[in-house]
C-alpha cells in the first residue's frame, strides 16, 4: 500500500501544535469531568471469530488467513462457539443481562486493513446489557454502570515502520483480521482520571480471572477509548464530548484524560466551544490531537449481517456458562480471609492477580503454613520480582520450593534471618533450600552448649556492660543478644540465646 492512504497519518500531519493554556487549580475546581470508557478485549480463543484460522500472536505476517477472514467473494462466516461462551462469561462477570436474542450487524467503512469493507459487530441487538462494575478509589467504593457488551471481529494491522522502504510504502498484516473481540461500553459515570484508571484495572482483573482475555496490552489484547466532556459543577447537562483513541496503557489513559480535561476547560474558559470529534493520544508529544470529526452511527450504515444467523441463547447454554465460571476476585478474597486466616491487607495483595493467588495457594498446598506463605509472598517474593522486573509467571522459585523453605523455618531448622538469605540465593540460582543451607552452613545452631560458649566469651570480653546490666540497666541486654547473634552469623535460635544470656548473666 502506498503511504498516505491511511487518514490517521494525514490528519496527524495537519495537526495543530498549540499547548493548552495552563489552568489555575481554582478554575479547574469549578468544573467536573464526565468520562465513559469503551474497552476492547480480545477473547482467548485458539481460532478466529468466524473461521478456523489461528489467533496466535507473533506468527509470520499474513500466514493466519483464509478466504473468510480476507473477505473473499462467496466465503461464509460461521460463529466460533467458544468465542460466544467467553463473551457470555464476561457478560455475567460484570453483572450484565445476556439477551436471549442478539444479532450481528455490518459496520461499513473503508480502511486498507479491513478487506471485507465492513466490520462484523453488533448494533441494535447487543449480546448483553445493563451491567455494573464496582471500583474503589482511595477507599471509596463506587458502582459504574455498563451499558452494553457486544461481540465483534478485529481488523488487520497497517505497518508504517520497520521496513527499509517504510518512507515510501506501508505494509499490511491480515493475521489479526477476524480475531474475536468484545467491546464493553460503560455509562458516563466516571468523574476523574483516577476513577477511569480504577475501572479499567478492575475490568482487566475480572477478564483475566475469568480467562476471557489475557489482557496483554503490549500485544493489543486490551484497548481503550475514552469519551470525555467537562461541565461546570452542578450543571444539569453534559458538555460536548470528544472521543480519545489509542489509550493502550494505564499511563496513556491517565495522561490523556488529564490533558483532555484541561484542554476542554481551557476552550470553555476562553469563550470557545468544544467540538465533537475523535482525537488521538500522541504518545511522543504527550497531547491529544484532532484525528477526524466525530462519526455518527448513521455514517456506518449498519444493517443485520445476512451471512450470519441471529444469536439465540437458551437458558441451558447460559446455565452452562454460569456453572463453568471461575472464582471472581471478590469471592476469592473473601475465601482467603475465611480459609487461611490471613490479614485483609495480605488477601488484597495476593488476589490482585489470579496468577499470584494461584501461586499462594500452591505454596500452601505444598505444605507451608498459610500465614507465613502470605507474608513471604507479599513482602520478600514481590520485592524480588519487582527488583528483577519479572512477573509471577517468571518466578524462579517454584511454589513447592518456597513451601520447603518455609517448613524449615517453621521447624526451626534455620532462623527467619537465615531464611531470607536462603531465599535470596534460591531466587538468584533456582537451587533448592536444602542445597543452599548445606553449602552455606546456614543450619540453625540449636546446640545449647555451643551458644553458651559464645555467650560466655562475650560476657568475659565486656566487663563494663556486665556491670551496667547487673546495676539494673536492662537496655544493655540487647547489646549481648546482638553480639551473640553476630558471632553465630544469625544462625542461633533467638529464644535460646535469650534464655542462656539471662541465666549466665545472673550467675
Ligand atoms: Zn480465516
Amino acid at each position: 500500500m502506498r503511504r498516505g492512504g491511511c487518514y490517521n497519518s494525514r490528519f496527524a500531519m495537519a495537526r495543530t501544535t498549540m499547548e493548552p493554556p495552563r489552568i489555575s487549580p481554582e478554575v479547574m475546581a469549578r468544573y467536573e469531568a464526565v468520562i465513559g470508557l469503551e474497552v476492547h478485549a480480545q477473547l482467548q480463543t485458539l481460532t478466529k471469530a468466524f473461521c478456523g484460522c489461528s489467533t496466535k500472536f507473533g506468527a509470520s505476517p499474513n500466514s493466519n488467513t483464509c478466504p473468510v477472514c480476507l473477505g473473499l467473494p462467496g466465503a461464509l462466516p460461521v460463529l466460533n462457539k467458544r468465542a460466544l461462551q467467553l463473551a457470555m462469561r464476561a457478560s455475567l462477570a460484570i453483572n450484565c443481562t445476556v439477551q436471549q436474542r442478539s444479532r450481528f450487524a455490518r459496520k461499513n467503512y473503508f480502511y486498507p486493513d479491513l478487506p471485507k469493507g465492513y466490520q462484523i459487530s453488533m448494533y441494535e441487538l447487543p449480546l448483553a446489557t445493563g451491567g455494573s462494575i464496582e471500583i474503589e478509589v482511595e477507599g471509596e467504593k463506587k458502582r459504574i454502570g455498563v451499558t452494553r457488551l457486544h461481540m465483534e471481529d478485529d481488523a488487520g494491522k497497517s505497518l508504517h515502520e520497520g521496513f527499509p522502504d517504510s518512507d515510501r510504502w506501508s505494509y499490511i498484516d491480515f493475521n489479526r483480521c477476524g480475531v474475536p473481540l468484545i467491546e464493553i461500553v460503560s455509562e458516563p459515570d466516571l468523574r476523574a482520571p483516577a476513577e477511569a484508571y480504577a475501572y479499567l484495572n478492575t475490568l482487566k482483573q475480572i477478564l483475566e480471572y475469568t480467562e476471557v482475555s489475557d489482557c496483554n496490552m503490549e500485544e493489543g489484547s486490551l484497548r481503550c477509548d475514552a469519551n470525555v466532556s467537562v461541565r461546570l459543577r452542578g450543571a444539569p447537562k453534559f458538555g460536548t464530548k470528544a472521543e480519545v483513541k489509542n489509550l493502550n496503557s494505564f499511563r496513556y489513559l491517565t495522561h490523556a484524560l488529564e490533558y483532555e480535561i484541561e484542554r476542554q476547560i481551557g476552550v470553555l474558559e476562553s469563550g470557545g466551544t468544544v467540538v465533537q470529534e475523535t482525537r488521538l493520544w500522541n504518545v511522543a508529544a504527550g497531547r491529544t490531537e484532532p484525528m477526524r470529526s466525530k462519526e455518527f452511527a448513521h455514517d456506518y450504515r449498519y444493517f443485520p449481517d445476512p451471512d450470519l444467523l441471529p444469536v439465540s441463547v437458551s437458558t441451558a447454554m447460559l446455565e452452562d456458562v454460569r456453572r463453568s465460571m471461575p472464582e471472581l476476585p471478590d469471592a476469592k478474597m473473601a475465601r482467603f480471609l475465611r480459609e487461611y486466616g490471613i490479614t485483609p491487607y495480605d488477601a488484597g495483595v495476593l488476589t490482585a492477580s489470579r496468577s499470584l493467588a494461584d501461586y499462594f495457594e500452591a505454596v500452601v498446598k505444598a505444605g507451608a503454613p498459610a500465614k507465613a506463605a502470605a507474608n513471604w509472598i507479599s513482602v520478600e517474593l514481590l520485592r524480588r520480582l519487582k527488583d528483577a522486573d519479572k512477573e509471577i509467571s517468571e518466578c524462579p522459585v517454584a511454589p513447592a520450593a518456597l513451601a520447603e523453605l518455609l517448613a524449615k523455618i517453621d521447624k526451626s531448622e534455620i532462623t527467619a534471618a537465615s531464611g531470607k538469605k536462603v531465599f535470596a540465593a534460591m531466587f538468584e540460582t533456582g537451587k533448592r533450600a536444602a542445597e543452599i543451607i548445606a553449602a552455606e552452613g546456614l543450619a540453625q545452631i540449636s546446640d545449647t552448649s555451643a551458644i553458651e560458649k559464645v555467650a560466655r566469651e562475650i560476657i568475659a570480653k565486656n566487663p563494663d556492660n556486665v556491670a551496667k546490666y547487673r546495676a539494673g540497666n536492662e537496655g544493655v541486654f540487647n547489646f549481648f543478644i546482638g553480639q551473640v547473634m553476630r558471632e553465630t552469623r544469625g544462625q542461633a535460635n533467638p529464644q535460646t540465646v535469650n534464655e542462656i544470656l539471662k541465666r549466665v548473666l545472673a550467675e
